[in-house]
Parts: C-alpha cells; sequence; structure tokens
C-alpha cells in the first residue's frame, strides 16, 4: 500500500523528516521515539501507510509479526532486562499518529497498569 505524503511517519520512512533510526529493513523502519517515556522507547513502523494495528494485523499478519520480532531484536541487542511492546488503537486509547507504530519500552521498571 502506498505511502501518504501528509502522514508524519510515511514522511519519517521517506527521509523528508528526520529521525534517529535504529533499524530499517524491506517491511519495518525504527526510530527513537522524540519524546521518551524510557531509557529505550523505540517505535517500529510498516513500510505501508496503514492507520492502526487492527487494520495492519488484517492486511498483513505477516508484516505485524515481522515489528515484534524486529522489537525483540533491539531488545536483545540493548540486553533489555524486560520489555513492553503495545499498540495504541484509536483515540480512546492514546493513539495520536494515525500510521500504525508498535511502541518498545525498557531500560527502567514499567508500572502496571497503564493509565
Ligand atoms: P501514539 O500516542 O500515537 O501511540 O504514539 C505516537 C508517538 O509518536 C508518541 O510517543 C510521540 O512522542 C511520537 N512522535 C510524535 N511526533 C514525532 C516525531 O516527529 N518524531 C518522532 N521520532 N516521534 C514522534
Ligand atoms: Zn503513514
Amino acid at each position: 500500500m502506498a505511502l501518504d505524503s501528509q502522514c508524519l511517519f510515511c514522511r519519517i520512512i521517506l527521509g523528508e523528516i528526520p529521525a534517529d533510526i535504529v533499524l530499517r529493513n524491506d517491511n519495518v523502519v525504527a526510530f527513537n521515539d522524540i519524546n521518551p517515556q524510557a531509557p529505550t522507547h523505540v517505535l517500529l513502523v510498516p513500510t505501508l501507510h496503514v492507520e492502526n494495528a487492527a487494520e495492519l494485523a488484517q492486511l498483513s499478519p505477516t508484516i505485524t509479526a515481522e515489528l515484534f520480532s524486529a522489537a525483540a531484536e533491539i531488545a536483545t541487542q540493548r540486553g533489555l532486562s524486560g520489555h513492553r511492546t503495545l499498540f495504541n488503537t484509536g483515540a480512546d486509547a492514546g493513539q495520536s499518529v494515525f500510521h500504525a507504530h508498535l511502541h518498545l519500552l525498557g531500560g527502567r521498571a514499567l508500572a502496571w497498569p497503564p493509565g
């Protein structure tokens, strides 16, 4: 599916907006969150424009799984003793950028439940 020239994360994928890229392959781009909530806070996005994780899961279970395996790779590389992966889906869940993205958080003790 095409990228959307109006979308912030599509523009990061295209290199039009700078980001701290930590991993890139054909299907996944990962970059540091601009407002990190933990010492590791990486966003992993599919290289196709899809609004949220629910739509991505229906469109491509394979790419959905690739986001998780890329997150695990980063967590292992960094030697994180624990980490959290999550998608916010919909404004009521806290989604603010409507290009599906997997948050990878780690490097500190994480409280549960989230707010
Ligand atoms: P959401 O609230 O949609 O689940 O997560 C969006 C995330 O994108 C937030 O954690 C926010 O800090 C991050 N973010 C927003 N704008 C930018 C940006 O321009 N660059 C980067 N690297 N992250 C951004
Ligand atoms: Zn997009």
